[in-house]
């Protein structure tokens, strides 16, 4: 006995438009079915009816920090060691439900603490834990005081690259996640500089690659975009100062970006914008402009985008996904191609292309379904109905008919989308 799903519409990620009237079988944990009404009798399956509806492929996050919540200032006094630990694992475990609860059922998690992060894809691969899917990069690779060094292997040689990136390696990380240039949320780091070589950078990209893996990175600069272009890294983050040259240089490559747009609405939308340091905000307003400007450019020009939202950092709560697939579509990407940079196109960068990303026979069953139909308004897609990871009904809302299984989320209308929308200056 196999789950079925009838819906108004069915966005596959393959078709160029909805299937109108669309069935998706769901057998175990996989797709057994997926298309028109016609092909397949309901009889001796769970039949659930979304006359109104339109069925999709599991949301992706490709740019996500799980062991952070989002929120700017938490306590006065900071718990450090095992209890600063302790509550990662419980901000964490919350991030993920949270995901969940907005249809995000695959998140690239680049940068936490390498026994969390680990544990925690452990978790919930094991099903003990509830929660998306976890592609990890695990503490990420920089320098000596450099760009996230808290947290991070600081690395100031090509060998000593080379070091960190077996070690993370042996590990059992996902990918690895190097940072070319500062950024905003460390005190002492500046956007405007490059923290590696080209030479120090390939040496990541050749030791991924020996392993079958991938290098992302945090990249603000266009020395540090260009650089880790030439390098070979797979995928350029934030890509704030990104040129016409390294447009260029990406679509003769291949190379993804992951703009992560959506955090800049959520801190200039909110109203306790002033939690945020002022180090911080006067480092934020100078990326603003800039990181649009790139990412409508890199639209226009046909750049391989996935959708990712750097949750964790202030303001940027979990499982908002949406906000960057409607704030790539605000940039000019027509509606279709703005919900794959968050279905196919993120499950190729994270190289899970071969269970999740589309709706196909034998695939996983990674599933939403949402009210109307997204392709008319993306914000259809800001909450889910009914949310299936692993072919296990996670996440249902209560106008839906469809078995609930045990620890299911009930979901509901979410909001808290600031009403502030980016205009050009
Ligand atoms: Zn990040």
């Amino acid at each position: 006995m196999g789950l079925l799903l009838r819906s108004r519409y069915l966005l596959d990620g393959l078709n160029d438009s909805a299937i109108e009237h669309g069935v998706l079988l769901i057998e175990n944990d996989r797709i057994a079915y997926v298309g028109g009404g016609d092909g397949i009798s309901g009889t001796g399956h769970v039949t659930v009816e979304l006359p109104e509806h339109t069925l999709c492929p599991g949301l992706i996050d490709a740019h996500v920090h799980l062991t952070s919540d989002g929120t700017p200032e938490r306590e006065v006094v900071q718990p450090t060691g095992e209890a600063r630990y302790q509550a990662q694992l419980l901000r964490a475990v919350r991030n993920m439900q949270a995901s969940l609860l907005g249809g995000v059922t695959t998140v690239r998690d680049l940068g936490a603490p390498n026994d969390l992060i680990f544990t925690l894809r452990q978790a919930e691969r094991s099903g003990a834990l509830l929660g998306p899917r976890i592609v990890a990069s695990g503490a990420n690779i920089t320098t000596t005081g450099g760009h996230g060094w808290s947290g991070g292997h600081e690395c100031d040689t090509a060998d000593e690259v080379r070091k960190a990136c077996r070690v993370q390696l042996k590990l059992g990380v996902d990918l690895i996640k190097i940072m070319s240039s500062g950024g905003v949320f460390t005190a002492l780091s500046r956007s405007s500089n490059c923290q590696f070589s080209v030479d120090e950078l390939r040496e990541a990209v050749v030791e991924a690659e020996k392993m079958g893996k991938r290098v992302a990175t945090h990249a603000h600069s266009k020395d540090a975009i260009k650089s880790s272009i030439m390098a070979g890294i797979h995928s350029i983050d934030h890509g704030i100062f990104l040129d016409d040259e390294c447009i260029g240089l990406m679509l003769e490559r291949g190379t993804y970006l992951v703009p992560t747009l959506a955090p800049h609405t959520y801190i200039w939308g909110n109203p306790e914008i002033r939690r945020i340091p002022q180090v911080f905000l006067e480092k934020a307003a100078l990326i603003r402009e800039p990181n649009f400007q790139g990412a409508r450019r890199a639209i226009e020009r046909g750049v391989k985008i996935a959708a990712g939202t750097d949750s964790g950092i202030p303001f940027m709560t979990h499982g908002r996904v949406v906000s960057e697939v409607e704030t790539l579509a605000y940039l000019g990407m027509k509606p279709l191609e703005a919900i794959r940079t968050a279905t196919r196109y993120a499950s190729e960068l994270l190289q899970v292309d071969d269970r999740v990303g589309t709706l196909e026979a034998g695939k996983v069953a990674d599933v939403i379904a949402v009210h109307g139909n997204p392709l008319d308004r993306l914000e259809h897609l800001r909450n889910p109905v009914l949310v299936i990871h692993d072919g296990r009904v996670v996440g249902v809302h209560r106008s839906v008919d469809a078995p609930h299984e045990p620890g299911a989320l009930s979901l509901g209308d979410r909001g808290g989308w600031p009403g502030w929308r980016w205009q050009a200056a």
